[in-house]
């Protein structure tokens, strides 16, 4: 990705479509008259319209105005500076970009195979941005939370009963979306030093249960999980950066928020706060293509793909010691409904550990990632497959719902079954993305899907148990 800041008059700046408040789609004159399209951040500096604008990932276009802008690296936003976004207008995007992104909509209609996709038709939003409402007063009060480390559990769950307290990981997600004000945490509660949270237990059953605030990097470079559980260890290997992996932990990887680069840069949708979600009709490259939202955000997480697939259960502890085991599928039920958080964890609860059963152990079993870039990126598409040695077949993928999404069982049986030519392989590809309905731009997303899965069913189908 390449950055050039320069400097701008507002007329040599042509906006195509707003994304955020301080970020824009740009078409950018030179004064050599060189046009680039690209993705990046305007400041104005003075009043007089001059300011300053980083290019992320200009690509030079042809003689032609109207080329279409190029996709922006999804690392783009994050790593762009923030500006107080208090003092930005509200922005509007043009009616020419309305115009543009409906008749993406309406072109939209996907083919694979010889079957057409219906797109998604979730009502169609307001074409105006909001910013997000803005933190309270207390709420900026409030901005720097108290900091706790308890040493038991039962300490632990009474901090986290405080008014405002949230448990703390490694804090590579957290602290992120409280420096962008999307958590106002009053107290964070480091979970790292509890009895046990950073141990890895294998048993000889062949069952594994994983502390808490295990690190993901443990995990990818533990020799004997990689052993039993090949996919979560190489689940765990591609996460992030090995600076990440050194932090995060395996419940703050569950637990964190969706990287929807409308909701992580303070534009109003369902997630914060607001009505309706502007990714419907806007960029919605990396979006979900199963589920009805009414957030149409995937779920971050690799790992948690992988342990879908492995079937592992969530150990929850909450006020006054209380315990409760929920099946990770269970776990992100009602994650695109829910404004405030994707896992099914109350208020004052705490993440134990995670337990990995003996059935799920060994066999035949992968993780594989498809990436826009070579590393350090989350999944566009994934999926975990896992052929147990008793037999039964898991086919989980990731990047495409507001959770893990596991395959109709009876395409994991006929998987099962064997004896799988290339046309029941597309037929049963076929079978397991009926129910997808891209957006308008990510119906790539369903070919890349399609794809992981005949491998992975071809693959699967071969290996004896
Ligand atoms: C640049 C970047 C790239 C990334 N790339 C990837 C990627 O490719 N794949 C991927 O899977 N992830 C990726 N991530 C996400 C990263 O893996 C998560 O940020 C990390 O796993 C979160 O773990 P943490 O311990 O730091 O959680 P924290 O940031 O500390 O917490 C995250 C959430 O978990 C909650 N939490 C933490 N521990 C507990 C507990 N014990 N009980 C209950 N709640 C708890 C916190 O309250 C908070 O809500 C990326 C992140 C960044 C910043
Ligand atoms: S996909 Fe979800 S997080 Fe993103 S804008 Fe829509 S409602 Fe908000």
């Amino acid at each position: 990705m390449s950055t050039n800041v320069r400097r701008f008059r507002d007329d040599t700046v042509n906006q195509l479509s707003p994304i955020g408040a301080n970020t824009r789609k740009l078409l950018i004159e030179s004064a050599s008259g060189e046009s680039r399209a690209g993705f990046g951040v305007r400041r104005v500096l003075s009043g007089d319209g001059a300011g300053s604008v980083a290019v992320l990932a200009a690509t030079p276009l042809s003689a032609t105005r109207s080329s279409a802008v190029s996709v922006p690296s999804r690392a783009a936003p994050s790593a762009l500076a923030r500006t107080d976004r208090e003092s930005q207008p509200p922005t509007r995007i043009t009616s020419d970009a309305v115009a543009r992104q409906r008749a993406g909509a309406d072109a939209g209609l996907q083919t694979m195979g010889n079957r057409k996709f219906t797109k998604n038709t979730s009502p169609v939003p307001t074409h105006k941005l909001r910013l997000a409402p803005a933190p309270t007063s207390t709420q900026l009060a409030t901005h720097m939370p108290r900091y706790v480390r308890p040493d038991s559990r039962t300490s632990a769950l009474a901090a986290l009963a405080e008014h405002g307290a949230v448990a703390l990981g490694g804090g590579t997600d957290l602290l992120v979306t409280i420096k962008e004000h999307l958590a106002h945490p009053e107290q964070l509660v480091d979970v790292r030093h509890l009895p046990g949270a950073r141990e890895v237990t294998l048993r000889d059953d062949g069952s594994a249960r994983l502390g808490a605030a295990v690190r993901i990097a443990d995990i990818a470079a533990h020799p004997e999980l990689q052993g039993r559980f090949a996919a979560l260890t190489q689940a765990a290997r591609l996460v992030g950066t090995p600076a990440l992996r050194s932090m995060g932990t395996i419940a703050g990887s569950l637990v964190q928020r969706p990287r929807c680069w409308y909701f992580r840069r303070g534009i109003a949708c369902f997630k914060n706060g607001a009505d309706g979600c502007p990714a419907i009709i806007g960029e919605n490259q990396y979006h979900a293509v199963f589920g009805d939202g009414p957030c149409h955000a995937v779920h971050p997480s690799d790992p948690a793909v992988a342990l879908s697939a492995l079937e592992a259960t969530v150990e929850i502890v909450g006020h006054a010691n209380t315990h409760r085991s929920v099946a990770i599928g269970q776990f992100f039920d009602g994650a695109a409904q829910n404004p405030l958080g994707e896992a099914a964890l109350a208020a004052g609860e705490l993440i134990e550990a995670i337990e990995i059963p003996a059935r799920s152990a060994g066999g035949r079993q992968r993780y594989v990632k498809l990436m826009q870039r070579g590393a350090w990126d989350f999944a566009l598409v994934s999926l975990a497959a896992a052929r147990r040695t008793d037999g039964e077949v898991r086919l989980v993928l990731g990047g495409v719902a507001a959770a893990p999404f596991r395959l109709n069982q009876s395409v994991e049986e006929d998987v099962q079954s064997g004896g799988l030519d290339e046309d029941s392989l597309d037929a049963l590809a076929e079978r397991a993305l009926y129910d997808a309905r891209p957006l308008s731009k990510n119906g790539y997303k369903v070919k890349q899907a399609r794809s992981l899965l005949r491998d992975a069913m071809r693959w699967l189908a071969a290996g004896d148990p």
